[in-house]
């Protein structure tokens, strides 16, 4: 059975005025179904944060619509959204955004607390969270103790320790050497197939490729193809 989790259709941005307009996105359709692990590749500049802050709901299209798990976003208000996206979006981006004071399972764990989890349930499973990424000797540290890649993990698995239906993650491996840029794609791999989350993946990083169960090309803010 075919699920469809993002549906977009007839998405574009510009920005600024007159001259200095820039179409950053040309109306494109964008559809993601349950399982796949999409990467959008393409050139610096080429549309792809955009495209991705659309779909995950940071940035409102200039024209278009946009629906995840069968919701229209542009229709929910601001608190209806941050809800939404608590409940059911995981984010990863390139600058990692941990909380320097925090430790690693507690940069984890306020996020479930946020969703409801009592603290002692929010830890436990936070433990579990960094565990799975490699992580599992390492939760009491704070950013600054950790590797970049470290790090990351860390970020993906404050993503994924809500176990969301969609993972939206931009660059995620830009930062990051072969090897841990390797064990990156691998744990959004796994987020498709074993948990069935929807991952749509920004990346020019061509090693990333390999572990995608499809990838779809930018140029000059359209797809290729
Ligand atoms: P990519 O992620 O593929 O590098 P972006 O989506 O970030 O591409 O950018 C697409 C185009 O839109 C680029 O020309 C970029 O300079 C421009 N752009 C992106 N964000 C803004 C903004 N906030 N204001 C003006 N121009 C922007
Ligand atoms: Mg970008």
């Amino acid at each position: 059975m075919i699920e469809r989790v993002v549906a977009a259709e007839g998405v574009c941005k510009s920005y600024g005025e007159g001259r200095a307009r820039i179409e950053a996105l040309r109306p494109v359709d964008f559809a993601v179904e349950r399982g796949e692990f999409v990467i959008v590749s393409g050139p610096s500049g080429s549309g792809k944060s955009t495209l991705l802050a659309i779909v995950s709901g940071l940035l409102s299209p200039s024209a278009g619509r946009v629906e995840v798990l069968g919701q229209d976003i542009g229709a929910l208000d601001r608190d209806r959204f941050d809800r939404f996206r608590l409940e059911h979006f995981g984010f990863i981006f390139q600058g990692f955004h941990l909380l320097p004071a925090l430790s690693a399972r507690e940069q984890v764990s306020i996020v479930l607390e946020r969703q409801g989890l009592k603290p002692g349930l929010a830890l436990a499973r936070a433990e579990a969270a960094l565990a799975a990424v490699g992580l599992g000797e390492r939760t009491l540290q704070r950013p600054a103790a950790l590797s970049g890649g470290e790090r990351q993990r860390v970020a993906i698995a404050r993503a994924l320790a809500k176990r969301p239906q969609v993972i939206f993650a931009d660059e995620p491996t830009s930062a990051l050497d072969r090897e841990n840029g390797r064990q990156v794609a691998r744990l959004l791999q796994t987020a498709a197939v074993d948990d069935r989350a929807a991952v749509i993946c920004v990346s020019h990083d061509p090693r990333m490729e390999a572990y995608a169960s499809r990838v779809v090309r930018m140029e000059d803010g359209t797809f290729l193809g």
